[in-house]
């Protein structure tokens, strides 16, 4: 049989996973506001974010904090109040509960212990930044943060070499600068958009290539928070891009070589360049000042 949502008939109570601004408090909805004001209990990931957005609302209900680091415990006792008939909503620190936060654990243990889950959509910062990106949006993947230890940080950004869809990733300001020069030795210098601050005063929205962001976070740290959205390979250097398993005999030749070998295959010397900047994870306007010196 499969699994169908429906524990309101059986007592226990319901978990209202509940989005809530990225920013802008006008972005709450009706219904949000009436749920937090219904249930019994609200589990937010940041009791000290949630309380001004309560107070904001003039909303008063018991709230206890769920987080990383205390999901295993405070899970199994949230659990027990829903067994127990109350309803509780999971609010994360701002958006939607269950995207790079522990929500979805508390799903998973609720579903286990057949309680019912339900939702009440709202914001979502890596999709508000995808669709004013200017990239595709037919199609992406959504990859979060990045692995912080750097073995698995390359595998990791290596596994999606070929992806062709649009990539969304979160990061935070002071590591932007590390992620972008990772992207570019890995994507080589593709275009990017980079989603600051959305819904608030500050929102910003900057496009380009991912050597530009370099460059302007070299004279300017990045601040406050911030999407990277980042083109997928095109199709055509999908299919050209050595499979990872494979060693790609042209990245021991000299960059000359590589550049010249790729030429004799029948493509034009722009496009040689750019195809090789891509292979070696180099930017193109390094490839090509090489290979003219040479
Ligand atoms: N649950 C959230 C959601 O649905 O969007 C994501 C939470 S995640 C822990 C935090 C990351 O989301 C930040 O590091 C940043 O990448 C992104 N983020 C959150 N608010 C943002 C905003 N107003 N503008 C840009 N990025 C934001």
């Amino acid at each position: 049989m499969p699994d169908i949502n429906k524990a309101r008939d059986t007592g226990t109570g319901t978990l209202y996973l509940v989005a809530t601004p990225i920013g802008n408090l006008e972005d709450i909805t009706l219904r949000a506001v009436r749920i937090l004001g219904e249930v019994d209990l609200i589990a937010a990931e940041d009791t000290r974010q949630t309380i001004k957005l309560l107070n904001h609302f003039d909303i008063k209900k018991p709230l206890v904090s769920y987080y990383e680091h205390n999901k295993m415990t405070k899970g199994n006792i949230l659990i027990e109040k829903l067994l127990n008939g109350e309803n509780i909503a999971l609010v994360s620190d701002a958006g939607t509960p269950g995207i790079s936060d522990p929500g979805e654990d508390l799903v998973k243990l609720c579903i286990k212990n057949n309680i019912c889950v339900t939702m009440c959509p709202g914001p979502v910062a890596s999709i508000a930044g995808l669709v004013i990106s200017g990239l595709p949006t037919g199609r992406f993947v959504f990859e979060g943060f990045l692995p912080m230890n750097k073995k698995s940080r390359k595998q990791h950004l290596d596994s999606l070499k070929r992806e062709t869809r649009t990539i969304l990733f979160h990061e935070a300001p002071h590591k932007l600068p590390y992620t972008l020069k990772d992207l570019l030795d890995t994507f080589g210098d593709r275009s990017i958009a980079l989603a600051r601050e959305l819904t608030k005063k500050h929102e910003e929205i900057l496009r380009g290539h991912i050597s530009e962001f370099i460059e302007l976070y070299e004279q300017i740290p990045p601040k406050g928070e911030y999407v990277i959205i980042l083109d997928g390979a095109k199709e055509d250097e999908s299919a050209r891009m050595p499979d990872e398993t494979s060693e790609n005999p042209c990245l021991s030749m000299s960059l000359k070589e590589h550049v010249d070998f790729l030429i004799s295959t029948g493509i034009p010397k722009k496009d040689a360049i750019k195809e090789t900047a891509l292979q070696r994870g180099l930017k193109r306007r390094d490839v090509y000042n090489e290979y003219e010196q040479n």
